[in-house]
């Protein structure tokens, strides 16, 4: 050691006489200052400090195939405190422009001041190094005389020797939220084995005071730890958190005078507990998301249904260390609309390997360079069931081991810091882009919606969305599987409804752990989907928000469904001569009606893409589903015992939705010409932020919509 730290002192010495300038302070000067560059020798070496990074830049050298980043702790007057390491192997694939290198170096312990040079390599032949740079890295947020700023979880105080425990994360979670006006945390359920599932909801000067003044926030969501043995993220959410709560700087207020950010730091706290990929049954919680089997997956799912983020980012990490530092992917299983796909692949594409090209980190889509079989459309994991909700996410792997391109990770506690710290910059990233990107992704949310709503297109069981390469060397060359859907997993007549027996819907289950089990009938209140009760079962239309999720969970053709419900289809298409009177179950897809249609006490209307020519009415019904139609005349659905779904509707005339005894009504992204006005509902009507469009006054219950 001591005979390396001589050599690099001497070698410096020598290149600092050799150009003949002033004795001090070289280290801090950039390269092609102070010194004639050698051949193929890296100029302009800038050093730019990042939270728990330090993001080197330089300008390429013609025919190099990598480059070595060097890493010296060193002491405030210049003078080596510790060896000299190779922290990182900058190849081409890092990033989308290779004209500006750029490398993202972790692993340090923040707060400590090195210097760094980087040399090219042609093959394995290593090049001159540059002149150094030097600084101090970038201490832990957060004033350490400051109240509440002075927070830090047992991670950071052990120096990453320890992983923060569940009692320490409850501590640190109660403290912040005692110590900050903008941070409310809440208890959004509680783990197999009785622990606590907390929430973060941070929003400025305050968060908004219930689930649904959240929700009109369009607020974003980080689930940071599903895999208990993969704690990376969850240090990283902790950490975001007392900078949200806290730090008074511009972006941070900007942020949370907009928005609402929601985390869940621990969602499997009995597998971070025992450090175990799965609950406390064993169960992959990242399997479970669509059949909430589990507690701690139904609690997820039962909270997305009452804050409705509109993006999202789930946190995890990753084995193989030839990957990228950060694989990403969006929802690919081919029900979720594809506007979600397409926001989703444009906050990765568009965002993250923009900004990643310029921090030096390096994501790519997950299974990138020899990744294997992963990244698939099971609707069980969460990438994909948000995006079946309709919210523009990813997944997001640390990549686990630092392999050939961080060499220094053989310490494990700089392999845990970069892990940790590369979160941080996605997490950051993603409320940066949620801010600059609000509209696209709720206009992406809004068309998903009124896509699902129509019924309109194939059931797909199992089957992805491609991600198209980017050609090499970038990042992308080498995307995850095609996963295009096999024989027996396309459904094209989809049907307009599934219909449960009493035993599948209220029955008891076996799946699920002892004691926890719940039925499908709570489950589906948990997904929030509608559900008919008829006078022999219970209907669920496909004329819902989730539409692409519901065949997935009550069809036997799907690959992991909950029940073999009965497919109903639709009774009614083409056209019908005069006045519809609806009694019973009636489904019409795409019908014409010359006429006006009145819905009987009891009975149940589904509508889509069809057009009525008059009034709609109905009194007492078990349910109306109206949507991506059009009618000539009023729509009154007054006393209904069931749901009411009015979505992309077009009414010529007035749309009043009164005294309903059922769960809150739907009535999102209609076109109505004379007024809109609802009372008496049991629920107050929502609109899932989706607006109505309304010439006429909106009153009572539907102001807001
Ligand atoms: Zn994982």
């Amino acid at each position: 050691m001591r005979d390396r730290r001589t050599t690099i002192f001497s070698v410096l010495l020598a290149a600092t006489l050799a150009a003949a300038v002033a004795p001090a302070p070289a280290y801090a000067e950039p390269a092609g200052v102070t010194a004639q560059a050698e051949p193929n020798q890296v100029q302009n070496l800038t050093v730019v400090q990042g939270d728990g990074y330090a993001t080197l830049g330089w300008t390429p050298v013609g025919g190099a195939t990598d480059y070595q980043i060097e890493r010296t702790p060193v002491a405030a007057d210049g003078s080596a405190t510790g060896p000299a390491v190779i922290t990182g192997v900058w190849r081409p694939n890092r990033q989308i422009n290779n004209e500006s290198p750029t490398f993202a170096d972790a692993g340090f312990n923040p707060g400590a001041r090195f210097q760094w040079r980087v040399r090219a390599r042609f093959g394995t032949t290593e090049q001159p190094y540059s002149a150094p740079v030097s600084g101090t890295t970038s201490a832990p947020w957060g004033d350490p005389n400051v109240p509440g700023e002075n927070l830090r979880t047992q991670w950071e105080t052990t120096l990453a020797a320890q992983y923060t425990s569940d009692v320490e994360e409850y501590a640190y979670t109660k403290a912040l939220d005692e110590a900050s006006d903008r941070v409310r945390v809440t208890e959004i359920g509680k783990t197999a084995l009785g622990r606590p599932i907390n929430m973060f909801v941070i929003g400025y000067p305050t968060p908004p005071a219930t689930p649904a003044a959240v929700a009109a926030t369009s607020p974003l969501m980080v689930n940071c730890n599903v895999h208990g043995n993969e704690p990376g993220d969850r240090e990283a959410c902790l950490i975001m958190a007392r900078k949200l709560a806290f730090s008074n700087d511009a972006r941070t207020i900007d942020l949370l005078s907009h928005t609402t950010v929601v985390i869940v730091p621990t969602i499997n706290g009995d597998g971070r507990a025992a450090n175990t990929r799965g609950n406390s049954t064993g169960q992959d919680l990242n399997r479970d998301y669509s059949l909430i089997r589990q507690p701690e997956t139904f609690a997820l799912v039962n909270m997305l249904r009452q804050y409705r983020p509109v993006a999202g980012y789930d946190g995890h990490e990753f084995g193989n260390s030839s990957a990228g530092d950060l694989p990403m992917l969006p929802p690919r299983h081919q029900n979720v609309a594809k506007s979600i796909f397409d926001e989703s692949q444009h906050m990765i594409e568009g965002h993250m390997y923009t900004q990643g090209a310029k921090d030096g980190w390096w994501p790519c889509p997950y299974g990138c360079n020899g990744g294997g079989n992963v990244g698939l459309s099971e609707e069980t994991i969460l990438r994909n069931t948000l995006g079946l909700k309709n919210v523009v996410n990813s997944l997001l792997e640390l990549r686990s081991s630092g392999g050939t391109t961080r060499p220094d990770e053989t310490n494990t506690a700089n392999n845990r810091r970069r892990k940790t710290f590369s979160a941080l910059w996605t997490f950051n990233q993603f409320l940066d882009y949620h801010r600059a990107n609000l509209k696209e992704i709720t206009t992406a949310r809004a068309d998903a919606i009124t896509f699902q709503v129509s019924n309109t297109g194939r059931i797909v069981f199992r089957g992805s969305r491609p991600i198209e390469a980017h050609p090499a060397p970038h990042p992308g060359e080498a995307p995850p599987p095609i996963d295009a859907p096999k024989d027996g997993q396309i459904l094209d007549n989809a049907p307009c409804a599934y219909k449960l027996t009493e035993e599948q819907y209220n029955g008891a289950r076996t799946d699920g752990p002892a004691g926890l089990r719940t039925t499908v009938a709570e489950r589906l209140a948990a997904h929030g989907w509608q559900v008919v009760k008829t006078a022999d079962g219970y209907v669920v239309p496909l004329a819902q928000p989730e539409r692409g999720l519901i065949p997935l969970l009550l069809d036997g053709q799907g690959v992991e469904s909950l029940v073999d419900a009965e497919r109903v289809y639709p009774t009614m298409t083409g056209r019908h001569a005069g006045k519809l009177v609806v009694s019973g179950f009636t489904c019409l897809r795409e019908a014409t009606v010359t006429g006006p249609v009145r819905v009987q006490p009891g009975a149940t209307l589904v509508a889509t893409g069809s057009s009525i020519n008059g009034t709609v009415e109905a009194s007492g019904a078990a349910g109306v589903f109206l949507t991506s139609s059009k009618v000539t005349g009023l729509v009154r659905v007054t006393g209904a015992s069931g749901p009411v779904v009015v979505v992309d509707a077009t009414v010529d005339g007035p749309v009043e939705v009164s005294d309903s005894r059922g769960g809150a009504p739907l009535l999102a992204a209609n076109t109505v010409a004379g007024p809109l006005s609802c009372g008496g509902n049991a629920a107050a009507p929502v609109n899932l932020e989706v607006a109505n469009s309304v010439q006429g006054p909106k009153s009572g219950q539907c102001a807001g919509l």
